[in-house]
């Protein structure tokens, strides 16, 4: 994966605010996932694309290791893709 840069402090305060919504899959599926801590997903990173900061996604810690496990293409289709998911973060978190 290529290095990321790291983030601006306005990206810094908005991943913060990301983190307080909570894992994002529980909008849209049905997913307990109490007790797990909330961690980033950096969208779009699949292909080996840059780590972008501005594209970031809440997901309790099982998920996010879920990725791995599974690969991404087979994780979107049990949790939804990585878009549906930004798509709800961006409008709860608008970028400024
Ligand atoms: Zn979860």
């Amino acid at each position: 994966m290529a290095k990321a840069k790291p983030p601006t402090k306005k990206q810094i305060e908005r991943r913060e605010r990301i983190r307080e919504l909570g894992c994002i899959v529980q909008r849209t599926r049905k997913h307990e996932c109490k007790g797990w801590k909330i961690e980033m997903h950096h969208c779009g990173t699949n292909a080996g694309g840059r780590k972008n900061h501005d594209k970031q996604i809440p997901l309790c810690q099982w998920l996010h290791q879920e990725i791995s496990r599974l690969s991404l293409r087979v994780w979107e289709t049990i949790w939804g893709t990585e878009e549906e998911h930004l798509a709800i973060v961006e409008q709860e978190e608008p970028l400024s």
